[in-house]
């Protein structure tokens, strides 16, 4: 039989990973991508393109290499541990180079449209209409993997902002940011605190005369470097943490963790201080605003009510004049212009099937990749997306009703508007540990912990206790890899390789799991195999 065709839409790191699944899964791909190379965000360009994403040049993750890395492919030991955008293109040109995706990519070719075709009920199939050097071509695919991502569109929320018109100062979206050169003596407004407000407004601090950062509600400002100086998302992201979590309270997990961040610096003393609780907001990871502000360099301001010719009055009733630049880190908002009808967006809520799968097709033949917001990385995520997407195409693994699926969403979105405040930036959001275990167990890769206590116990400990980095779902089911174990087992190697550039006395402890941790861990552990048996 005739291997099934799948179009991938977008080269990005959601494209490279699922051409890779599809391969795995003895699936047809053809990729298309609009630009000359792949790389999507994380490629730099010096100027913004439009219909592109767009990124500053300074840009540095803030996830961690263990963490964000495809399951099945480690990032090399003596890349660091929060990759510059440059060493994030190097490892997707590997990964790319290791598995010969390359091939599969159509570059410079525009995805114009993706229709049903009349039989589809039956059939499943689709229409593309692609779009190369000016010339069209239609073709037919079994199945369509998107990964356009979610931060294209700028959202510019100019209404909002009464006066702006008048401003004769500069003012821009932080899409169209790239270094700081031009603000050098200016005064600069920042208004938003998400990652791309906190970032920008660090770097532009160094060399403008003053700036101010307006946000409509704070924030709480988490740190990429962790406790005893690991990644932060490795120290926090781990299955024990996971299981703490579930017995607690939600008020008592956000006690905890304000506690921590108001430890490092007080948030009402720097006037960031939110009305809400630490997990009902997407992160903002900053290492360097709190020195900013210390410093005077950063200035924490609330919401702008409005705009003179030169002047900024804040809803406190404060003003500042002689205002020379204005950046909206305001955020985005995501569309999918080219496929019709079959998945609608308004105001970025979208109704889709542990956000993969719309529920109202026929076929399960379209899958959205990457369209989560995850605390934690988004690229392994993907790729489990993809993986669980192409067993779906094969028929090997199938979806519930329209019903079914329908109260799954109704379900989750009713969850997401409970935890989070009300905002267009809170529409996809997941947790890293559970919504990969979600997907794990569609796929049928989760890691069975336990029993491995009594037959691998070293495995079993650094699951429980280590990172749950990606490797954890390439050990058993589907797509097992053999390098997993050993990759899980080495990963505390691969966080330190890029620290210990000058000979230490290593006499310490070499762990990042905390004794306490160990301890209260064995005790638990032994209650659990307890009630097992
Ligand atoms: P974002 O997370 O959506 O944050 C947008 C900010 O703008 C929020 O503070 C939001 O406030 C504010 N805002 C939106 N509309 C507003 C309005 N009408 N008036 C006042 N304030 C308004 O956008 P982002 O910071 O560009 O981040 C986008 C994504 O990229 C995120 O996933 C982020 O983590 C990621 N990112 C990562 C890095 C990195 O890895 N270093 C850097 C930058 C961005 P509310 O909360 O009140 O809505």
């Amino acid at each position: 039989m005739a291997k099934k065709r799948v179009a991938i839409i977008g080269g990005g790191s959601s494209g490279l990973c699922s051409i890779k699944c599809c391969l795995d899964e003895g699936l047809d791909p053809t990729c298309f991508e609009s630009s000359e190379d792949i790389g999507g965000l994380w490629r730099f360009k010096e100027n913004p393109e439009e219909g592109r994403a767009s990124i500053y040049r300074s840009v540095i993750i803030n996830t961690s290499k263990e963490m964000m890395c495809f399951s099945d492919f480690p990032i090399p030991d003596d890349f660091p541990n929060y990759m510059h955008n440059s060493k994030i293109m190097d490892y997707f040109r590997m990964y790319a180079k290791h598995f010969d995706l390359l091939k599969y990519i159509r570059f410079r070719t525009k995805v114009c449209s993706v229709k049903r075709r009349p039989d589809f009920s039956s059939t499943g199939q689709w229409d593309v209409v692609t779009e190369t050097g000016g010339k069209e071509e239609s073709s037919v695919f079994d199945a369509i993997l998107v990964c356009t991502g979610h931060h294209t569109n700028a959202h510019l929320p100019l209404n909002s902002f009464p006066g702006i018109e008048k401003f004769k100062g500069r003012y821009f979206h932080s899409r169209d940011y790239k270094s700081p050169a031009e603000f050098a003596g200016k005064r600069v407004i920042v208004i938003g605190i998400g990652n791309s407000g906190g970032d920008l407004a660090v770097e532009i601090s160094r060399s403008a005369q003053q700036v101010f950062l307006s946000t409509r509600r704070g924030a709480w400002i988490l740190n990429r470097v962790g406790e005893g100086g690991y990644p932060a998302d490795v120290v926090l992201s781990t299955r024990f943490n996971m299981l703490r979590k579930k017995c607690a309270t939600m008020s008592m997990l956000n006690h905890w963790l304000e506690s921590r961040l108001n430890a490092r610096f007080n948030h009402s003393h720097y006037g960031l201080k939110p009305k809400h609780r630490v997990f009902s907001q997407h992160p903002t990871v900053n290492d360097e605003l709190p020195n900013c502000i210390i410093s005077g360099k950063v200035l924490v301001k609330p919401n702008i009510c409005e705009f003179t010719e030169t002047a900024v009055v804040f809803e406190d009733g404060s003003k500042e004049d002689d205002i020379d630049f204005v950046v909206f880190a305001t955020g985005y908002s995501f569309s999918f212009p080219f496929l019709g009808n079959s998945v609608r967006v308004i105001e970025n809520q979208t109704a889709l099937y542990k956000f993969v799968f719309p529920p109202h097709l026929e076929q399960p033949t379209l899958a959205i990749i990457g369209l989560v917001q995850p605390l934690g990385a988004i690229m392994p995520i993907s790729e489990l997306q993809a993986r669980w997407a192409a067993r779906v195409f094969k028929g090997l693994a199938k979806i519930p009703s329209i019903s079914g699926m329908m109260s799954d969403i109704t379900r989750t979105s009713a969850a997401m508007a409970k935890r989070y405040v009300k905002s267009q930036r809170h529409t996809i959001q997941v947790d890293y540990i559970e919504y990969m275990d979600e997907l794990a167990c569609l796929v049928g890769v989760k890691p069975s912990v336990w029993p491995l206590f009594l037959s691998d116990p070293k495995l079993a400990w650094e699951l429980l206790f280590g990172p749950c980095t990606p490797y954890q779902y390439r050990l058993e089911g589907p797509g097992k890899w053999d390098g997993a174990r050993k990759a899980i087992l080495a990963q505390h190697n691969r966080i330190l390789k890029p620290l210990r550039t000058r000979p230490v006395d290593n006499s310490s402890s070499n762990t990042f799991v905390p004794l306490w941790i160990k301890l209260v861990g064995l005790v638990a552990l032994l209650a659990a195999i307890f009630a097992y048996f």
